[in-house]
């Protein structure tokens, strides 16, 4: 099955800090999947590492109060023509991320507290029928994917 993964998921350092989210169980239950791997803030023109932001009242503003809407609805564009083209139903990303959370995101104050919500590239998958789950959905993915 083909798949639409994060890529710091699986061990790209593509975080806003240079870092990765690496998850082995993930890694694992995807060995012989056809995965492909997008970091949306990277494909919409966003450096690594770059200033950490969060979405507040539909814009995405970094801590440095600078607007970066443009830039995640630009790779939330290209993973969604990545989906299309390959015929992708599934994605697995981030959880919490403004990006790829799914269900929960942060509040938009940098304060780590969380609110229902949905990342700016997940928003769009969703929209277009794509399923979007997280890390955190590992039993869910196993059935899905056996
Ligand atoms: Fe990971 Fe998504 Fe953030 Fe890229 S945009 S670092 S893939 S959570």
């Amino acid at each position: 099955m083909k798949i639409i993964v994060s890529a710091c998921l699986m061990g790209e350092n593509c975080k806003y800090d240079g870092g990765n989210n690496c998850n082995q169980e993930l890694m694992d239950i995807l060995k012989g999947h056809e995965v492909i791997l997008v970091c949306p803030e990277v494909m919409g023109g966003l450096l690594i590492p770059r200033c950490p932001a969060e979405i507040k009242n539909d814009m995405v503003v970094n801590k440095n109060g600078i607007d970066v809407t443009k830039e995640y609805h630009l790779g939330a564009k290209k993973t969604l023509e990545i989906a299309k083209d390959g015929g992708i139903k599934i994605a697995i990303l981030k959880s919490r991320s403004p990006s790829c959370g799914s269900g929960k995101i942060y509040d938009g104050t940098f304060s780590k507290r969380i609110i229902d919500g949905d990342g700016i590239t997940t928003k769009l998958l969703k929209e277009n029928g794509i399923k979007v789950l997280t890390e955190n959905d590992v039993e869910l993915i196993k059935k899905i994917i056996k």
